[in-house]
């Protein structure tokens, strides 16, 4: 047995087999060649290798998992003699000349895209399958080990560092926990993997050398801890505890379907938080009332171009249609400091927490801002849509946002396209907002407070830095006394104000929050009922002035 201790970021247990994650080099190199021929014949021989891969998977699946879920790996070998997708791979080697890997990662990339973008339901969820059967195919043409990479049934992802854009292309369906050598307890990583509900443990000094994929391990995300290698005594605790764990879920199944309400009769909205569609499953299934934030960033990244407006449009509808007429705020493009892509060319920064980033590049490449802004009006006609816009410092920003927005109403009615005016607000997420919420709250419908990066710029400490989590108070009294204030200014202009940031979810703060009037809470979706519990067990005796929200 291998015993490390980390930090947890989502408290939970788990046994099960461990995929070393390694991050592909980059992207796949686009090489000049000389002989078409010998390229279309190396993607004929790695089309048979992977078949035969895929078989011997099939084989396994089968003895262990069953028919039906075995299926995929017949319908990936199916793919991969696909006309279409073939002679779209050959054409390219041939007419532009590239290197097979080359051609078979942009083809994968372009017929995915493709899917994701049909109606379909079921077809959407093939775009997934080709980037698998596109990724086996590059690394056999690479000669890599298909070993390293397998994640083929669900496992503890084992990284020595996850960005957000490789937890974002990761199988959600596909991951036990999360156990990373680096990474911070306040980053998206983290964040996603409360999202998901599976223990996860960042700051684990461990040799990645030493872990290899299929090895069974116990990530214990109550003490943070993960043995490799258990003996069977663990393994019998690990189940039984599981178990538990399991019976306290279904216990909080009696919050399904009750109103978030305080024994004083304060009604909270309670939402959950997204970052992709297929969130929105997990938002369903814990009961959320509705979406208090889709960082809408997470379709930004990942990728080698910008999602087109139809694209986004695609995904606000389906949001909007799956919520069935429940709250969707979606907010605007949040990217730059932690949150990459590479085709925007940022640049680096000494301080990127502090740089060219969210509403910043938006108001100062409004292309890009239009963009989102016509997909998401058009989606407002599929539900109950708002807009939210992220890292406000100033008033004549918001001024600056609704001009773009005025102007881009105009160009969709110019042109006929139906759309339903949002209500617009704002996040609190820099000490400037709050100083200001007074004047910020004349102009918006409503505030969200993020507190992740509210607690960095108060405390002047970096949420990315590992070494500042000790640093890292968001129950500091200024914050505190920060979201009363904003509480306190939205309220007197008629206003709503709600929390997104991790803060939302504490539980210890429940009933502070009622006390200071806060109105919605938008949490991981698996805190939800936890927090509907702690709000229907909450008495406020000094209620403050309530506000009612749209
Ligand atoms: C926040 O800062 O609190 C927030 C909700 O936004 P993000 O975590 O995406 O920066
Ligand atoms: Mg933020």
């Amino acid at each position: 047995m291998m015993r490390f201790t980390g930090r947890a970021v989502y408290k939970g247990i788990v046994l099960g087999p461990v995929t070393v994650w390694e991050a592909r080099d980059e992207q796949v190199r686009r090489r000049k060649i000389t002989d078409p021929k010998a390229e279309i014949q190396a993607v004929e021989k790695a089309g048979i290798e992977a078949k035969e891969q895929l078989q011997r998977l099939y084989e396994k699946a089968l003895k262990e998992v069953g028919e039906s879920n075995a299926a995929i790996f017949e319908v990936h070998q199916m793919m991969l003699e696909d006309e279409d997708y073939l002679e779209s791979i050959h054409s390219m080697i041939r007419t532009e000349m590239v290197n097979a890997s080359f051609a078979v990662a942009v083809t994968g990339d372009n017929f995915a895209e493709m899917f994701a973008g049909m109606d379909d339901a079921y077809m959407q969820a093939r775009a997934a399958d080709i980037k698998d059967i596109s990724d086996r195919l590059i690394r056999i043409l690479e000669g890599e080990d298909e070993a390293d990479h397998a994640s083929e049934g669900p496992s503890i992802i084992v990284a020595d560092d996850l960005s957000p854009s490789d937890t974002i292309q990761m199988d959600k369906e596909k991951i036990l926990g999360f156990v990373t050598v680096h990474g911070s307890t306040n980053s998206h990583t983290a964040i996603l993997a409360r999202m998901m509900n599976i223990p996860a443990l960042i700051g684990v000094p461990l040799d990645l050398d030493e872990i290899r994929t299929g090895m069974m391990a116990v990530v214990d995300g109550f003490e943070g801890s993960v043995t490799f290698d258990p003996d069977e005594e663990l393994c019998a605790q690990a189940k039984e505890r599981m178990k538990k764990e399991q019976e306290k879920r279904r216990l909080l199944e009696d919050m399904k379907g009750k109103e978030s309400v305080t024994a004083d009769g304060k009604r909270i909205h309670l939402y959950a938080n997204i970052a992709s569609v297929s969130d929105v499953g997990y938002a369903l299934e814990n009961d959320a009332e509705g979406i208090g934030l889709f960082r809408s960033e997470f379709l930004y990244i990942g990728r080698d171009a910008l999602p087109t407006e139809e694209e986004q449009f695609q995904a606000y509808k389906q949001v909007a249609q799956m919520m069935a007429g429940k709250k969707v705020i979606i907010r605007t493009l949040d990217i730059g400091a932690d949150k990459q892509a590479d085709y925007l060319d940022l640049g680096k920064e000494e301080n990127p927490a502090l740089g060219y980033r969210a509403i910043r590049i938006c108001l100062k490449q409004p292309e890009i801002f239009k963009t989102q802004l016509r997909a998401l009006l058009r989606a407002t006609m599929f539900g109950n849509i708002s807009i939210m816009y992220p890292m406000i410092t100033a008033t004549e920003e918001v001024r600056q946002i609704f001009r773009i927005f005025d102007e881009v109403q105009k160009e969709l009615k110019a042109k006929g396209i139906p759309y339903k005016t949002p209500e617009q607000g704002i996040m609190i997420e820099t000490p400037a907002a709050v100083m200001i919420s007074d004047e910020l709250a004349e102009l918006v419908d409503f505030f969200s407070i993020g507190t992740n990066d509210l607690t960095q710029y108060t405390l002047a400490v970096d949420r990315q830095n590992a070494k500042l989590d000790d640093f890292y108070d968001p129950h500091h009294r200024a914050i505190l006394k920060m979201i009363q204030m904003t509480a306190e200014n939205a309220h007197a202009h008629g206003k709503w104000v709600g929390i997104c940031g991790e803060l939302g979810a504490d539980l210890a703060l429940t009933e502070e929050f009622t006390r200071m009037g806060i109105d919605e809470l938008s949490v991981a979706p698996s805190m939800v009922l936890k927090v509907r519990r702690a709000i229907i067990d909450t008495h406020r005796p000094t209620a403050s002035c309530a506000q009612k929200q749209g």
